[in-house]
């Protein structure tokens, strides 16, 4: 089947949807058995689709699991109620004490924040990389590193990962790649392809698609599955039937929304380009993007989000620019319908292997499903604020 097909039909089982064209939403904790035998064999089934508790899964939930394994060509998935709850999930399944991870020093910003903290107390140790360093990260692979965990583009910085050539040095030395995915998304990059052995996603983002919900996603091949779905019930994650369903909602249009982001992010890309502000623009479809040539040969397309870099300002000018923006709101995440902007302080601090020497401040934007040229207006408004604050 074709993509455009697949996200179509997938995530309708008749088993799920009882003749409707949508899953419904089963709001469900107890699911009750007739006999002894059938219980037995809901438990004996549990982590394939059995009903058995709520929190192991009800009929929406394994639909949009249905539906990522399809996508992602992944044998299993397992839902957790945030994206940073599917990292935590993903790591803490895999990693115990005096274990080693190596993680790109770019990563999701609360990524770091958790092996620095909660791993680090759990005895399991971690090493950030330069995110463009490829196949030297052979050199810094130990006896005891069990994962090494991607994330490209890099959060924020947007650096592109060359995640073939770190997985053939993982597999290599026996390690495990875990990818946070959410950039790439299923249709824009294909991990299994790539050699990562867990996909992780925040469907938060372009999957639920309208800012509406917290869900997260991990994908895994058939062997990894078991030790994933095992440390998730020990933990008690799980989704909300209701979130699950906004997901399903989401992935119906994923492709042509990814389409317009995409098309209109290219527009204001080209026009920050040009602007004398801009020192360079951070969009891995841009050569001024750390790792362009690798976000060619494996990725087949971007969205709408990316960042730049001023030639200089300070905070009083980044504030004039980003306060009194029409259509660009300030707020942290990004996926949905609308514009977003946001600069980031103090970079520097989370850039521990790699470092970060850009003289001006830099500025993310998610670019919405609005007109581009609206969007254009309302940015020359703010670097006319920016140049007289
Ligand atoms: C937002 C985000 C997350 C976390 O997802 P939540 O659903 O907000 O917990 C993880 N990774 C990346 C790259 C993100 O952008």
């Amino acid at each position: 089947m074709k993509e455009d097909t697949i996200l179509a039909a997938t995530g309708r089982d008749k088993k799920y949807t009882h003749g409707a064209i949508n899953t419904p939403v089963y709001h469900a904790s107890t699911l009750t058995f007739d006999t002894i035998r059938e219980m037995k064999q809901a438990n004996a089934n549990r982590n394939k689709g059995g009903l058995t508790y709520g929190r192991r899964g009800n009929p929406t939930t394994y639909a949009l699991e249905q539906a990522l394994c399809d996508l992602e060509g992944a044998d299993g998935c397992y839902l957790y109620p945030s994206g940073l709850a599917a990292i935590s999930g993903a790591i803490l399944s895999f990693a115990k004490a005096g274990d080693h991870i190596l993680m790109a020093d770019g990563v999701y910003e609360p990524t770091r924040g958790l092996s620095q903290r909660l791993l680090t107390r759990l005895g399991i140790e971690t090493t950030f990389y330069d995110p463009m360093i490829g196949a030297g990260i052979a050199d810094l692979i130990q006896d005891n590193t069990r994962i090494i965990f991607v994330e490209s583009p890099c959060s924020v910085t947007m650096e592109i990962q060359d995640i073939p050539a770190i997985a053939k040095a993982a597999r290599a030395r026996g390690a495990l790649v875990m990818m946070d995915n959410t950039w790439g998304t299923p249709l824009h990059f294909k991990p299994f392809d790539h050699g990562v052995d867990l996909s992780i996603h925040a469907a938060t983002k372009y999957m639920v698609g309208h800012s509406d919900a917290m869900v997260g996603a991990v994908t895994a091949r058939a062997a990894h599955m078991e030790q994933l779905f095992n440390m998730s019930y020990q933990m008690g994650y799980c989704l909300s039937p209701d979130d699950a369903f906004l997901t399903l909602r989401g992935l119906r249009t994923l492709k042509l929304r990814l389409k317009q982001h995409e098309k209109n992010a290219l527009i204001i890309a080209k026009w920050l380009e040009q602007r004398p502000e801009v020192d360079h623009v951070r969009h891995p479809a841009f050569e001024s993007c750390p790792g362009h040539e690798i976000w060619k040969r494996d990725f087949t397309g971007a969205n709408g989000l990316f960042s730049f870099v001023l030639k200089e300002g300070n905070e009083a000018a980044t504030t004039a620019l980003m306060e009194g923006m029409a259509h660009f709101k300030m707020g942290y995440s990004w996926g949905g319908y609308e514009s977003l902007i946001l600069t980031y302080y103090g970079i520097e601090k989370y850039r521990t292997a790699s470092g970060w020497t850009a003289k001006g401040p830099l500025i993310r934007l998610h670019i919405g499903l609005e007109d581009p040229h609206d969007l254009i207006a309302d940015l020359e408004q703010g670097f006319m604020r920016f140049n007289s604050p």
